[in-house]
């Protein structure tokens, strides 16, 4: 079985072929064996692939990449109640810490969990699903419509601005009084930077999206395409993007570049939010206004916070956002995916540390789980 890993002492990636064969083993309780379909490939794995993010399962030194998931179910262990040979699944990828003191991991909240010492697939302490076959707990596994196909793979980026728009809610909630057709700004027009845009645009925002694309690129074209504004910072700068917009209710960054983020602050409208879910590489200090920034979020009651990682209702929230991005944005929802790659060509184009438009790597065709459950019936 072909996974693409990290090997952390030699500090390259590559495909390794496992001699543990998943579908060798019986299943334990609430298990199930998956079929990867589809991986995503984001940002996150460009920093584990560069070696300054993630770690390996414990006692080991190789972890197999991948977080952003489309699976299908192949064979089922007792106790699993709801899930189907055939069904198509999208893995959630924190499991919870195990200390007692930590109330968000107890009660299956671990998007919060306090300790740090949560797992991720994928990322840190646990393999991903950059290889052909895996087993996952029913509870850690969200069914996709089969309508949603191929676009499954973005229900977990997609999960991470659900649970960002679920906080943005909290914290409106203590501005009843406010319009319903806010203004809100995206930072990056980055995978994640158009799919916050297309939630903007759904939940009735007048959305903006900023970045450094040329004002007339694709990017801004594709932008314009789900009915938001698009406009380039190297052509604007932030004065020139609030005199055309105003100031905005909300702010949301979706790039990880803290020099770019922290320099649109002055854009925040009054009570405004500024939301954060890009991570950084560590880089050098930067020099900014903080008695400006403090000034301006105690006399205008501004907040901002980070927002990482989804519990399993942003999941289902995700799957109805993506379904719901189909009837509004048919053409550019289908072309959030811009490039699609094979598991083997995926390690060198992690090495090479690749940026911008959405990669999938295509691992198998949907369908050959009921086939094969077929033939073991047959036979
Ligand atoms: C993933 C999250 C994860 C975060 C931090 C992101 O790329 O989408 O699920 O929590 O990285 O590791």
């Amino acid at each position: 079985m072909k996974s693409v890993a990290a090997l952390m002492a030699e500090r390259v990636v590559c495909l390794v072929e496992e001699e543990d064969q998943p579908d060798a083993r019986p299943l334990a309780n609430g298990h199930a064996l998956l079929r990867t379909l589809a991986v995503g490939v984001c940002g996150t794995d460009r920093e584990i692939a560069a070696f300054t993010y993630g770690s390996a399962p414990a006692g080991t030194d190789r972890l197999v990449l991948g977080h952003e998931a489309l699976a299908e179910v192949v064979q089922t262990g007792e106790g699993v109640v709801r899930l189907r040979p055939g069904d198509l699944v999208v893995p959630t990828v924190r499991r919870p810490c195990t200390r007692i003191e930590c109330p968000a991991c107890r009660v299956g909240h671990q998007d919060f969990c306090a300790t740090g010492e949560f797992i991720e697939r994928g990322i840190s302490g646990a393999g991903g699903f950059m290889t052909e076959l895996f087993v996952e707990e029913e509870r850690y596994l969200v069914p996709v419509p089969p309508a949603l196909g191929e676009l499954g793979v973005l229900v977990e980026p997609l999960s991470v601005v659900g649970k960002a728009f679920t906080q943005l809610d909290a914290a409106l909630a203590r501005l009843p009084w406010e319009d319903d057709a806010p203004r809100g700004l995206v930072l990056g027009a980055g995978p994640i930077g158009v799919l916050t845009a297309m939630g903007l645009v759904a939940n009735g925002y007048r959305a903006v999206v900023y970045s450094r694309e040329p004002k007339d690129g694709d990017r801004a074209l594709f932008v314009r395409s789900i009915g938001a504004d698009y406009v380039s910072s190297e052509s604007t700068d932030v004065a020139g993007l609030v005199r055309r917009h105003g100031r905005f209710d909300v702010i949301i960054e979706a790039v990880g570049v803290p020099a770019f983020a922290f320099n649109t602050l002055p854009a925040l409208a009054a009570n405004g939010a500024f939301i954060l879910t890009g991570i950084p590489a560590p880089g050098p200090a930067i020099d900014f206004d903080a008695s400006g920034l403090m000034r301006d979020f105690v006399l205008q009651n501004q907040l901002m916070f980070g927002t990482v990682n989804a519990g399993r209702k942003s999941y289902e929230a995700a799957v109805r956002m993506l379904e719901q991005f189909l009837v509004l944005f048919p053409d550019a929802a289908r072309r959030v995916i811009a490039r699609r790659i094979s598991l083997d060509e995926a390690p060198a184009l992690l090495r090479a540390g690749w940026g911008g438009a959405k990669t999938v790597i295509h691992v198998a065709e949907a369908g050959t789980a009921t086939r094969d459950e077929g033939l073991r019936a047959a036979g």
